[in-house]
Formats: structure tokens, sequence, C-alpha cells
């Protein structure tokens, strides 16, 4: 399938979730989660319009940004060890896994302006999956206010992989109500006004409980080189 044809079927799911949760299609990007794919097949999703591109480790995010250049929005989606920062942090524009202050202090020292960062949250509670417990969080972002280049736009959260719309649902959800939390602070450095939260399986879901951006690889790129 050409990226066009998916992204077409996509943009469809996302107005009917839209109009089910009554809310502007506008609200939602999509980043095309190339972390699978080809060089050409990241090329096809920017030339069909998707100005968001996600990679998940620094190796292949790099060799995509030599390739594409920076005119793509850059996503870094993936577990950043800190001393991996430095070679990525010039051409990133968004870090979605910011989950730990020993990578917010090295995000700080490596950068020369404000980072966009999205810090992230187990909001399932599995071993496996990173991201800092639901009850961290307040204090984890209050802390940031002593790494001046830390800039929170918002919260991300990977859901378990399940079809269980009830486990999906109290996950997005909780990412929704400390986004709600950390607004109401009102801190100048983590105004928090973004949620990234829903992948192929479960976006619809995901739009329906607030997401602002969707991070999706398999059903628009697909997941095979
Ligand atoms: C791979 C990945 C995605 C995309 O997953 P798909 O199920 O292929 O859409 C989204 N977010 C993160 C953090 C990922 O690692």
């Amino acid at each position: 399938m050409h990226v066009k044809d998916n992204l077409q079927q996509i943009q469809k799911q996302i107005v009917e979730a839209c109009e089910r949760a009554n809310r502007n299609p506008e609200e939602i990007k999509i980043i095309a989660v190339t972390k699978y794919v080809s060089i050409e097949r990241a090329k096809e999703a920017f030339d069909a319009g998707i100005i968001h591109l996600g990679e998940n480790r620094d190796d292949g995010f790099l060799t995509k940004f030599e390739a594409l250049g920076d005119k793509p929005t850059w996503h870094f989606i993936g577990t950043l060890q800190s001393r991996k920062v430095k070679n990525i942090i010039d051409h990133i524009d968004y870090i979605h896994s910011l989950d730990r202050l020993s990578l917010a202090k090295e995000i700080n020292k490596r950068a020369n302006r404000k980072v966009n960062c999205f810090v992230q949250v187990n909001t399932s509670k599995e071993e496996s999956k990173h991201g800092l417990d639901p009850e961290q969080v307040i204090d984890f972002v209050k802390e940031l206010e002593n790494y001046p280049n830390i800039y929170v736009v918002g919260l991300m959260t990977m859901a378990p992989f399940t079809d269980d719309e009830t486990i999906l649902r109290n996950c997005f959800r909780q990412l929704k109500e400390l986004q709600l939390k950390i607004q109401a602070l009102q801190l100048e450095y983590a105004p928090c006004m973004e949620l990234s939260m829903g992948m192929s399986n479960d976006y619809t879901i995901a739009i329906e409980e607030g997401a602002t951006f969707i991070r999706i690889g398999t059903a628009l790129v697909g997941n095979k080189g």
C-alpha cells in the first residue's frame, strides 16, 4: 500500500473519532514512525504531506536525518541513553521519552536552546515499559525547573499491546488527568499542552481520550524494511 492510501484511511478514522469525542480534527498531529522502514519509505511519507517523523534509536534517526535533512519535524520516541544525547540533540525537534533527572541534566547540558520534551509516563504499570510511575510525575515536573533548557510540551505514554478497550482507555485517561494537574500548576517551563498517545492499534481510542500527537508506524508506513 502507498503511504498516501494508508494516510487517507487514517485521516478518515481521525475525523470519525473526533466526531465521537466532539473534537476538532485539526488538533491531531500524525507522527509517521519510520523506525522499521527504509529511507525511501520515510521520504514517501514526507512527500505525502506528513511533516512529523519519528525514530526510536539514535543511529536510525541519524541515518534518516542525513537523507531527509531538517525539513521534517523530527521526533525521538524511544528510550534515550544519556550518552547518546549529544549525537542527536542538535537535530531533534521533540523528545518523547524524558523519564529521569539524569537525562534532563544531560539534555540541559548539551542543548544550546530550549528543547521540546514530553515526560514519559508508565500508565500501564508493566515492568517492561519505560516511563515514570504516574504518582511520581508531578514532583518530577516540578524538579525540571532546575534545567532551563527543558521545555515540557506534554506527556507521552505507551499503552500495553491489547485489544481490551477498558485497559487502553484507562491508560489514556490517566495521562489526561496528569496533564490537567500539571496545567493547573501554571509553570512557565511546562505548559504541557500536548498528549503523545496512540499507536497503530489504539489511536482512535487515544484520540477520544485527548491525544494531540499520535505515533503511527505499522498502519501508515508498514513495519517491513
Ligand atoms: C514503534 C513505536 C510506535 C509505532 O508503533 P506501531 O504499532 O507500528 O504504530 C509508536 N510509539 C513508540 C514509542 C514506538 O516505539
